[in-house]
């Protein structure tokens, strides 16, 4: 494992020029496991001057050596699958299984933006005017800097990383200051997969404000795409007008789950159980409110505590831990002090409430999944979103009710429905203003699908056929027969 040399600039692993380095630690245990270079803003700017250097021979590449070098990163990637999950669960605390799949899910990205590089077309638009020819360009946007969250440490890399070296821009990444080692084993993938010198720079840093501000600031940068909370997020994107550029914002989320009375409520509690405990609650999809009709309320709840009271914390490599620690302290207190409130409200707490200390998980930040019953708008939990392994059950009585209140949010990212009429399936997701809906489907989420939400959870799509397109400027050439 690399130790204090892990900036990654034009093709060379580097210390910071003052040997500077942060502690990375493994949340379950509070135990240091590497230390990472501490970038600041000499090496930003080092990094940004590579990739600008860089961007006019890759863009001039061609697509299938484009798509090679990421198709090599996906063997790559695919052949350690294993021992980067471990790095995961050790590095950001999700059980191995989990971190597993986040694996696979990051790997899909390099495969399909391997082959959307071949996709890049342009169009032709009949002119009126009998001499005069009009073609569409589709070009790279230039350099762009990426800025990624921790719960998801590779697959939001990759999410970012492929399509920009799809489309032919080059690109400046900086990782999440809890998971930089997770972002460094993606990188070591791209250097061995032959990506050229300075197309893919990584800057690893404790400091997110004065590296940010740099990537911000400098016009040599065309694009920033960004994966963080909605506070950062909005305050990127005004910095990013002074230079005009291109933004893509994957922000927060408070999605809402609706399990209407025609569902079958066992079935929907296990989906409740999967999705909302999923990275420890830690998910911008993860479901924040729980919308259920009152006359399958008691089946729901019932089945949703069985599932929740199987659930095994501890620490993600340990065999048998189905989940595992929150973040941070910070992450500790905002969820305790969000079921505190929803209590003193009147809410009733079914299962667990509180941190988990018993065990040897005391060294840990470690929070029992937690359910919540009768809870209503007056709440914090209902407004903000969680981000940890509490489950808020809202009671509702019919159908345009609880539209409205599943939309009563500035958020608007993911939300779930579960029903069996077929026409309330298609009203009530035409009706819901999000990114995303699943209709009995908690996981409407692929690399072959556009992710992304609208209102405050921000701007743009990542993945499908729209995720390229994030990199791309269109250019239109005119052009009159002599
Ligand atoms: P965060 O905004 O604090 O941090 C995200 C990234 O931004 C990190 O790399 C951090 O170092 C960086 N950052 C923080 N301040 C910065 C600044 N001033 N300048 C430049 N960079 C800065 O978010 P977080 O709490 O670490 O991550 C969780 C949030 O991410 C949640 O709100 C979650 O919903 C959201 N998220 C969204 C998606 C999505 O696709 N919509 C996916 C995952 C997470």
């Amino acid at each position: 494992m690399r130790n204090g040399d892990t900036l990654f600039i034009d093709g060379k692993w580097c210390a910071a020029d003052d040997g500077r380095t942060f502690r990375v630690t493994d949340p379950a245990t509070g135990a240091v496991i590497a230390t990472a270079a501490d970038g600041g803003t000499a090496e930003t700017d080092r990094a940004i001057a590579a990739a600008h250097e860089a961007f006019d021979t890759w863009s001039a590449e061609n697509a299938y050596r484009r798509a090679e070098v990421l198709w090599r990163t996906h063997a790559l990637m695919t052949e350690r699958a294993e021992d980067l999950a471990a790095l995961m669960t050790q590095e950001q605390g999700k059980p191995l299984k989990a971190a597993l799949n986040e694996v696979r899910y990051a790997a899909d990205f390099l495969a399909w933006f391997a082959e959307e590089a071949k996709r890049v077309y342009g169009s032709s638009i009949p002119s009126s005017r009998g001499g005069q020819r009009f073609s569409v360009l589709r070009q790279p946007v230039g350099v762009v800097a990426g800025i990624t969250p921790w719960n998801y440490p590779v697959s939001m890399i990759t999410r970012k990383v492929a399509p920009a070296v799809a489309a032919g821009c080059s690109i400046v990444l900086k990782p999440a200051e809890q998971t930089p080692l997770c972002a460094v084993a993606v990188f070591e993938l791209l250097a061995e997969a032959g990506l050229p010198p300075g197309v893919a720079n990584l800057v690893t840093t404790s400091r997110p404000a004065e590296v940010g501000a740099r990537l911000l600031d400098s016009p040599l940068v065309r694009k920033l795409t960004f994966t963080g909370s909605t506070e950062v997020g909005k305050d990127l994107t005004a910095r990013a007008a002074a230079t005009m550029k291109r933004v893509s914002m994957e922000l927060g989320g408070h999605a809402p789950m609706i399990v209407f009375d025609d569902a079958d409520p066992v079935h929907a509690a296990k989906g409740a159980a999967l999705v909302k405990f999923l990275n420890t609650g830690q998910a911008c999809i993860s479901p924040n409110r729980i919308f259920v009709q009152r006359s399958v309320l008691p089946a729901f709840t019932d089945a949703l505590l069985d599932r929740v009271g199987k659930l095994v914390p501890g620490p993600g490599h340990r065999p048998g831990v189905t989940i595992g620690p929150l973040v941070d302290e910070a992450a500790l207190r905002k969820v305790t002090r969000q079921v505190e409130d929803a209590v003193e409200k009147g809410a009733r707490l079914l299962a667990g409430g509180d941190r988990l200390t018993d065990d040897g998980l005391d060294a840990g930040r470690f929070f029992a999944p937690t359910v919540l019953a009768d809870v209503d708008e007056s709440m914090r939990i209902y407004r903000e979103e969680t981000f940890g392994p509490v489950a808020a059950i809202v009671p509702f009585d019919d159908e345009s009710e609880v539209v409205r209140r599943a939309n009563d949010t500035e958020y608007g990212l993911a939300s779930y429905l579960y029903t069996r009429d077929l026409g309330r399936s298609v009203r009530v997701s035409e009706a819901l203003r999000f990114g995303i809906v699943g209709v009995n489907d908690i996981n409407p989420t692929a690399a072959a699908a556009p992710f992304g939400g609208v209102g405050m959870s921000g701007l743009g799509r990542e993945g499908g056929a729209h995720g390229i397109d994030e990199y791309l400027d269109v250019k239109l050439v005119g052009v009159c027969l002599p």
